[in-house]
């Protein structure tokens, strides 16, 4: 392990990057040649660590790199990521220069922002643009042929403005009726043919789209939460073309252990009593780690067997009750495996109400990452003291 990045706190995030290297292959693997990959790693890759997940994925086949605001792409670029990295949400028209000096493409849906652009440009400056079309999930998007085409004809005016890509979106593509989907897919398809010329790159599909439709029609996928292992939505759990890998699982160990007797409560509120003698052990992490409250009850894995998280959550520490009584330090899985038990974040995602896509990203950055490589830990990633 690197020795410059190091950890003190007995809770950490395994990230194994050897599954995420699998996923990207099998996804390469099913789509026709020349067909790209855009990774989806904003959000510090949804919680796993961007540069590490950036670097992986392209080693894995991925062509460039999705994130949802241009800070997230500088700061790849800041690591020396020198991949294609387009910004999917919206960035402010007095940023174009700086998303041209660093090689960074945007995502553009109004005339005013093009023209506004053109204003803050250096001369020698070029700024490659994607054009985001809205075909139903009305969240960023033109809305008509019109509109696109206005756009399409703004950039072929001005040679600073480099029409680069155009996309759409889908709102339901993880959902057995597909009839949203069919019905964006076909508005889609026919803006693109109302384009004087098809810029370098047509995008639609996400992991769920990627993985259940062919990929004939265009030219690349924005692949995110299947990278991680993750099945877009329950529904679609049945008609995954290749089984995905989970890449994030959660740790700790036991800090303190003690036997309380009948009648003894545990943590803030006393909402946890002890019926007979019990072995309560203490973890180090809690609902500032993004382990929020809504987890008490949850079960952990502790010498290959399920225990329960009893009493409030804290802060930064919670209780658990142990099958008997056991040394400090012993392994504590949170989420992973352990033996033949596992949690998975679908289950946490269950527990909270949530889908699996938040589940990472709430873990916060006070969590190391350790990456897992050939199956050895590689590095680690302390955001709080690098
Ligand atoms: C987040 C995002 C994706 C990735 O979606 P997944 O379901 O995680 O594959 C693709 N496209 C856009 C525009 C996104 O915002």
């Amino acid at each position: 392990m690197n020795a410059n990045t190091q950890f003190f706190r007995d809770t950490w995030a395994e990230i194994n990057l050897d599954n995420l290297y699998k996923n990207v292959s099998a996804v390469r693997g099913l789509l026709p040649e020349g067909v790209g990959i855009f990774a989806v790693v904003k959000a510090n890759a949804y919680g796993h660590g961007d540069f590490q997940v950036s670097e992986t994925a392209l080693e894995a086949g991925a062509h460039g790199l999705a994130v949802a605001f241009l800070d997230e792409a500088l700061s790849l670029r800041k690591r020396g990521i020198t991949a294609p990295i387009l910004v999917l949400g919206a960035s402010r028209a007095e940023d174009a220069a700086l998303a041209a000096e660093h090689d960074i493409s945007l995502t553009v849906f109004q005339r005013e922002w093009l023209e506004e652009a053109v204003g803050f440009l250096p001369s020698e400056k070029n700024v490659s643009l994607h054009i985001k079309c809205d075909t139903g999930v009305n969240r960023l998007g033109v809305r008509t042929i019109e509109e696109l085409k206005e756009l399409e004809r703004i950039m072929d005016s001005s040679p600073q403005l480099v029409f680069e890509g155009v996309f759409t979106h889908f709102a339901t593509a993880d959902e057995l009726d597909e009839s949203l989907y069919q019905k964006q897919f076909a508005a889609f398809k026919e803006m693109v043919a109302s384009l004087r010329e098809k810029p370098k790159y047509v995008h639609a599909a996400n992991s769920a789209a990627s993985l259940r439709h062919s990929q004939s029609s265009f030219n690349a996928i924005r692949f995110g939460i299947s990278m991680y292992g993750l099945s877009p939505s329950e529904e679609m759990k049945g008609l995954l073309p290749f089984p995905l890998k989970e890449v994030f699982s959660l740790h700790a160990r036991l800090v303190h252990v003690k036997k309380i007797n009948p009648g003894e409560s545990v943590s803030y509120g006393a909402t946890y009593t002890a019926e007979g003698e019990e072995w309560i052990g203490t973890l180090p992490i809690g609902y500032a780690d993004g382990w929020i409250r809504r987890l008490q009850g949850q079960e952990v894995l502790v010498d290959g067997k399920r225990a329960p998280i009893v009493g409030r959550i804290c802060m930064d520490q919670c209780m658990i009750k142990l099958p008997h009584e056991m040394p400090v330090g012993t392994l504590v899985t949170l989420i992973g495996c352990q033996g033949d038990e596992s949690i998975s974040i679908d289950e946490i995602a269950e527990k909270l109400e949530t889908i699996n896509y938040e589940v990472p990203c709430i873990i916060s950055n006070r969590v190391p990452r350790v990456f897992i490589h050939n199956n050895e830990p590689e590095s680690v990633e302390n955001k709080l003291i690098e």
